[in-house]
């Protein structure tokens, strides 16, 4: 019989086929039959409602022909749905400790962000090793007695009360998963405690206990959100079962879910690498989207099933795969989602990401809902003002900013050249790579604020040292990697120092940015010539660079006397500004001090000084406001051979919270007004 499966690669068909018939597991889909589906749905441990769709489809499947492509279609949908993991989940590490010791044994440093995940994952280990708390309400006193005497025996802390209104009051000291309450009573009823404890606290699950008489209200309890009734006078079994079910079924309350994790830096700072780690730590399956080449909302959320080639979206083929439902999730590059992306991107992702939403997740294919709330999702991102604010306030941000020279070094001694040596078959013979060896390649072989291209110049060093072993045909040569080596195997420096050593021009200052690859020096030259008043801007500047020149320019018209400009100057002549590097994506109002700086050094003659770089946005009074990226732009300063940076006064704060070694070697001075910056950049004429 020909078999209809050709997208789906379904775990569970193959699993069920005997080994003997068919070779391969293609071989097995191809060869499935009904029957097989029937013994997969047999075996298979399903919800009813799941159970049930499938039992209908499997009826619909057997009417139609099999040469069909409905035929095709509907059996790959059912392989699909039987192939998901409904329920299945892995059992979470209760060792903080012991996920303290991965997190550290993978990656250096990050320490208030690890502190940040390890505080995560204490509150749902305290949360998972919590008995849950039971709040039974009844007026009948041997009820109440029966109740708790069930549920204690069951290992649950039971607490009593005798009406909605005493409930009430328990409710206020103290968080309870599950309420059982009965309807009639004397000061307030089931009904209404109902609906306050679905006010102040939603994800209390409450069971309505009920007479013969009251079965109506019972329905109606269940309309306004009760998970579920038991009647009087109950059976033990079902008392138990109900509430263990309430009880699998509860949200995690919103203080504990709280909100997305998201990672956000420059390329090569350890985002996914920790994401991974910290899924290992928390003893979950890992599984990472990109979400920076999505076109079309179905690649997230899946195609229609009538669809030709319809498949489930990446979210739900990621959790079969996986074959579990609660993996940690990594959707990478949230800020770049959304330019041309077909639908709503901030509507497709909420639905993926809020818990109000998530526990009934749709996938357009599967269409039946998928419970995503046991899933951890952790986002990525380059830089936070790209991200939707939407989903910027469910959000919370972790920062990793760039790493300095000294960060660099000991991550590459303690992981980097260990796990090249390795990998490039080097571990006989580990050849010794010196401490200046290190340093050579980061500064000169790299200009980065993350460490991915550092990672290769040393895979490329080790790669050399194999061929040449293999070449020379010596066992295991003592090998030294010093500076010199590193010239021999990378080549000359691709990197100098090369500001401190440049002549202090006129008109030409330094100024510092902050981009999605961390922060970065562009010089702005400036230039003057007789003419119509005009302002020349070029070098592919953003909206609002072109106003804060504009701005610049405006303060040093008005200030003109006090600067030492001749005022009839600008009657008469034409201002150049132009921003060099094409490649740095320029926008922002943050180099409002560096430009008036140049125009001030170009209109009075002074030089301006090379090793002198800064940033601050300058109002038409000449305040200098906050900046943002101050870590980053520290790190390229000096990176870039920068001996003084200059920064608001605003930004103080972030200057004191910084590592010690950030501004290492740097001249920090904090400026308040922009006449107070004139003399630490410009030297006399
Ligand atoms: P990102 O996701 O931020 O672009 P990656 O997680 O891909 O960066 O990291 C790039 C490489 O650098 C990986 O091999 C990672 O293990 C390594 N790395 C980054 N930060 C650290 C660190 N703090 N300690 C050890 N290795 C690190």
């Amino acid at each position: 019989m020909r078999g209809p499966c050709r997208f789906a690669c379904p775990n569970a068909l193959t699993k069920v086929l005997p080994m003997k018939l068919f070779q391969s597991p293609e071989d097995k889909i191809k060869a499935a039959t009904i029957s097989d589906l029937e013994q997969l749905l047999a075996s298979a441990s399903l919800p009813g409602h799941v159970r049930q769709l499938a039992e209908n489809e499997l009826a619909v499947l057997r009417q139609i022909s099999q040469s069909s492509a409905e035929y095709s279609i509907s059996f790959t949908y059912l392989t699909n749905l039987l192939d998901m993991p409904w329920g299945k989940k892995t059992e979470d590490n209760p060792d903080i400790a012991a996920a303290e010791r991965i997190l550290d044994a993978y990656h250096y440093g990050l320490h208030q962000i690890k502190e940040r995940l390890l505080e995560h994952l204490s509150i749902r280990m305290l949360r998972m090793n919590r008995k849950p708390r039971i709040l039974v309400v009844d007026d009948e006193e041997i009820a109440r007695k029966n109740l708790r005497y069930i549920l204690e025996k069951e290992g649950y802390t039971v607490e009593v009360a005798s009406d909605g209104l005493e409930a009430s009051a328990k409710m206020d000291h103290a968080d309870f998963d599950v309420v059982l309450t009965d309807i009639r009573m004397g000061r307030m009823d089931g009904l209404t405690l109902l609906e306050r404890t679905k006010i102040r606290s939603p994800e209390t699950q409450v069971i309505i206990i009920t007479g013969f008489a009251s079965v109506d209200s019972a329905v109606v309890a269940i309309k306004k959100g009760a998970f579920h009734y038991i009647s009087k006078p109950f059976k033990l079994d079902e008392v138990r079962t109900t509430v263990r079910e309430a009880l699998a079924g509860r949200r995690a309350p919103q203080h504990v879910q709280g909100s997305v994790l998201c990672f956000v830096g420059p390329p090569g700072t350890g985002k996914t690498s920790l994401g991974k780690s910290f899924a290992h730590a928390l003893g979950r399956k890992f599984a990472r989207i990109s979400l920076g080449g999505m076109k079309d909302e179905a690649e997230l959320l899946g195609h229609r099933r009538t669809y030709a080639g319809a498949r489930p979206g990446r979210i739900i083929e990621e959790i079969r795969k996986l074959g579990v439902a609660n993996p940690v999730m990594m959707l990478d590059e949230v800020d770049k989602i959304g330019k041309d992306f077909k639908g709503d991107p901030a509507a497709a992702l909420l639905e993926v990401l809020d818990p109000e939403q998530n526990s009934a997740f749709m996938d357009n294919y599967l269409e039946i809902p998928f419970d995503l709330s046991q899933v951890m999702f952790i986002l990525t991102a380059n830089i936070v003002d790209n991200i939707m604010p939407p989903l910027l306030d469910r959000m919370e941000i972790l920062e990793f900013g760039g790493y300095t020279e000294e960060e660099k070094y000991h991550i590459a001694v303690d992981f980097l050249i260990p796990k090249q040596i390795r990998l490039q078959g080097l571990s006989g013979c580990p050849p010794q790579f010196s401490r200046g060896a290190v340093y050579t390649i980061i500064q000169s072989y790299t200009r980065e604020a993350g460490i991915r291209n550092l990672e290769r110049e040393i895979a490329t060093v080790c790669r050399r040292i194999t061929k040449n072993i293999v070449r020379q045909q010596e066992a295991c040569p003592p090998m030294e990697v010093d500076p010199e080596a590193v010239g021999r195997f990378l080549g000359p420096p691709r990197f100098l120092f090369e500001l401190a050593k440049e002549q202090n021009l006129v008109g030409v200052t330094t100024g510092l940015v902050w981009t999605e690859m961390g922060g970065d020096i562009i010089f702005i030259e400036t230039a003057k010539m007789k003419g119509e008043r005009d302002l020349i801007l070029t070098g592919s500047l953003g909206e609002v660079m072109r106003e804060s020149a504009q701005a610049a320019l405006s303060y040093i018209r008005s200030h003109a006397e006090e600067l030492g400009i001749a005022e009839d100057f600008f009657g008469c002549h034409d201002l150049h500004i132009h921003i060099p590097a094409g490649a740095i994506p320029k926008d922002g109002p943050s180099s409002g001090m560096a430009i008036a700086m140049a125009l001030v050094s170009l209109l009075t003659g002074r030089p301006a000084r090379r090793e002198v770089a800064m940033t601050g946005e300058l109002t038409l009074t000449g305040r200098i406001l906050a900046v943002g990226g101050v870590k980053e732009k520290l790190l390229a300063a000096r990176r870039a051979g920068i001996k003084r940076v200059l920064l608001p006064q605003k930004n103080r704060a972030d200057v004191e919270a910084l590592p010690l070694d950030t501004g290492r070697d740097l001249d920090i001075r904090l400026v308040e007004h922009f006449a107070d910056a004139i003399d630490l950049v410009l030297s006399s004429p």
